[in-house]
């Protein structure tokens, strides 16, 4: 038995979760390591978190549905309960909203806001018999505050903020802390097509962020240390939005 427990990371086959993934395993932590699509990378996160003397599950499957995230997930949940959640499956499809698809529209909102249902729906059950427990929501700058381009990536990731608040109140009395980690411009794929140094030059710290500076901060709500910390949203940002 692992005394630090288990963390489910979302959407950990690269970017922020994997990051996520790796340092909670370096903390101590066993992952539960959720994807969608990519196999090979999953499989080299894996084999890292191994070498560091921790176990990794692999647990493919689409965080938007629910039958799907129930029927991988019960079998490990007869036998384990996980510490911490990290929802952090993202996916963005930008486009002003006199453009936007429907199709656009729903499945960013199922990624975010019915991934974060779904996984947590599903495991918090057995959290509130444990009595303990994280739950830690991946938001973003643009659920804070306006970006052109961006209705239905803010519009989940504010939704993701109002639920963050109300599920703190609902289940602190249980000792399970739910709190949102707000990240501004972060090096990953989801920013492969936007000018980096254009953007660079509009942000206090003058760069964007690593997927490591999300992932320390995700890392410090799992430890004993955020003990009395819950309903919060931390951004992570270089001073971009205050
Ligand atoms: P990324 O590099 O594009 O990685 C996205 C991850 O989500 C991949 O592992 C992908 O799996 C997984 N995923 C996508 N759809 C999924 C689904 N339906 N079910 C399960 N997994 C799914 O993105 P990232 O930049 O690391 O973003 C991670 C989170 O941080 C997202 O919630 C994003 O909105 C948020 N965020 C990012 C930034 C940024 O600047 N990068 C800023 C603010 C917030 P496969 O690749 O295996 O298909």
């Amino acid at each position: 038995m692992n005394p630090q427990g288990i963390s489910l990371v979302t959407g950990a086959s690269k970017g922020i979760g994997e990051a996520v993934a790796i340092r909670l395993a370096e903390a101590g932590f066993d992952i539960w390591l959720n994807y969608l699509s990519d196999h090979k990378n999953a499989r080299r996160i894996q084999g890292q978190i191994e070498e560091l003397g921790k176990k990794c599950t692999l647990v493919p499957f689409d965080v938007c549905d629910f039958k799907e995230c129930q029927k991988t997930l019960a079998p490990l949940l007869e036998k384990d309960t996980p510490f911490s959640i990290v929802n952090n499956a993202g996916i963005t499809k930008d486009s002003l909203l006199i453009w936007m698809e429907e199709n656009d529209w729903n499945k960013v909102i199922n990624v975010h806001l019915s991934g974060f249902f779904n996984i947590t729906r599903t495991v918090l059950p057995f959290m509130l018999r444990k009595r303990k427990g994280r739950i830690i929501n991946i938001s973003s700058t643009s659920g804070e505050t306006g970006v052109a381009g961006q209705v239905n990536y803010s519009a989940a990731k504010s939704g993701l903020i109002g639920a963050t608040r109300s599920l703190a109140v609902e289940v602190a009395k249980r000792n399970i802390l739910v709190n949102a980690v707000s990240p501004g411009f972060i090096d990953t794929d989801m920013l492969k097509e936007l000018p980096i140094e254009e953007i660079s030059k509009n942000i206090p710290l003058g760069r964007i962020g690593t997927a490591q500076e999300v992932a320390e901060v995700v890392t410090f709500l799992c430890s004993p240390g955020s003990s009395y910390i819950t309903g919060q949203v931390i951004s992570v940002n270089g001073g971009i939005y205050t």
